[in-house]
């Protein structure tokens, strides 16, 4: 017997109101979700297909006191270092690397590219490694200088790089970077043969630069000429970063013709050496950003800075510090990272940030003065 028959007549029409209520309220239910699903599947395909206008690529040049360390964070949030800087000083560098980490919100560095051998590039790996948990290394293979003290630094990276996971690149490789197009355009003394996509033309500069001639040592078969150079494009955004490559591997590279073509950030070489940084390659590149990362001491020539400054399509150079080389050559203290030329002072240690997006916007963010200027394509 149905249990509606002995409710009274009132009961039972409350009764049925009330399972066509939770009936329709079922229904309700059953629709919300399956709009909440359709959307968030909506959301999901579009994310694939647009392009993420809003995501940037962002750098920070941190300062290693004219050594090299230059940290990298995809749009996806993937991590890549180029070197680590120098070792020693209470872990200076390593301190000052795990820091740009942290502000950068993450947890590991996913790539460490190790440049060239020598101990401001890959003397504080170690130290770095016992703060940051890093994934994959890449470097150009076997060092080319065999003095005790590269042989020491490059058996302190194969320790821990060939108990990770070790990559040794050639120039014409690819180096993953989800987002971001790496291209290695000089490795172990060899560069690309093809021209990218805009590269391939004569380089007017080449008439400007004569190839150099060593009397002491021979610079480009030095750990410097065997770097690791790399080519990073991101939309239309493109940044050439070569290390500390030397002026006649410069010239191997970009004469007669640049294969690169031009970029809209250029690293400049070799922290402002004058032995790097020639006319084919400053002014063949026609980039409108520049960085160094030089020491208070150590280089930052005064006619790199005069050249940089006076480059064609120049729209800004920032220095880590302010270059006693350099002396009148230097941009104003806003372009200027550091300026004071004692590593054990709290306000040095300050890096320059960069931030671009597709279309080649470059902000740049004095880490001294936390202010930042867009450099519009
Ligand atoms: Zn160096």
């Amino acid at each position: 017997m149905a249990s509606e028959s002995i409710l009274p007549l009132g009961a039972a029409s409350i009764r049925a109101a009330t399972v066509r209520e939770r009936h329709a309220a079922a229904l309700w239910y059953d629709l919300a979700m399956k709009t909440i699903l359709f959307l968030a599947f909506l959301m999901v395909l579009l994310s694939s297909v647009l392009p993420a206008a809003s995501k940037t690529f962002d750098m920070y040049l941190i300062d290693t006191e004219g050594g090299k360390s230059l940290l990298l964070i995809s749009p996806s949030g993937e991590s890549m270092l180029i070197d680590a800087g120098f070792p020693g000083s209470d872990d200076r560098d390593a301190k000052r690397i795990a820091e740009a980490v942290k502000a950068a919100n993450l947890k590991q560095v996913d790539s460490l590219v190790i440049s060239h051998y020598d101990g401001d590039h890959v003397g504080n790996v170690t130290a770095t490694a016992a703060r940051v948990p890093i994934k994959t290394f890449y470097d150009h293979g076997d060092a080319v200088v065999k003095d005790p003290r590269t042989t020491e630094s490059v058996k302190a990276y194969l320790a821990i790089a060939e108990k990770a996971k070790r990559v040794v690149v050639k120039a014409g490789d690819k180096i993953p970077f989800k987002g971001i197009d790496v291209l290695v355009v000089t490795a172990a003394g060899k560069h690309i043969t093809t021209p990218v996509k805009g590269g391939g033309a004569p380089n007017p500069y080449c008439k400007d630069t004569q190839p150099m001639k060593w009397t002491r040592t021979d610079e480009d078969n030095s750990e410097n000429g065997n770097a690791v150079g790399l080519l990073f494009t991101y939309g239309k955004f493109r940044m050439l970063d070569l290390a500390d490559l030397t002026w006649n591997r410069e010239m191997e590279l970009m004469c007669p013709n640049n294969p690169i073509g031009s970029v809209d950030l250029f690293m400049v070489s070799h922290h402002g050496n004058d032995i790097s940084n020639s006319p084919a390659l400053v002014d063949g590149l026609h980039w409108r950003v520049a960085l160094m990362n030089n020491g208070a001491r150590k280089i930052g020539a005064p006619s790199v800075l005069k050249r940089l400054r006076e480059a064609p399509g120049m729209q800004a150079l920032y220095l880590s510090h302010y270059s006693v080389n350099g002396a009148t050559e230097n941009p104003p203290e806003e372009f200027i990272a550091n300026i004071v030329q004692d590593w054990k002072d709290p306000a040095d240690g300050k890096w320059l940030k960069v931030s671009v997006d597709q279309n080649a916007n470059i902000t740049v963010t004095n880490g001294r003065t936390n202010v930042s200027k867009t450099y519009k394509k």
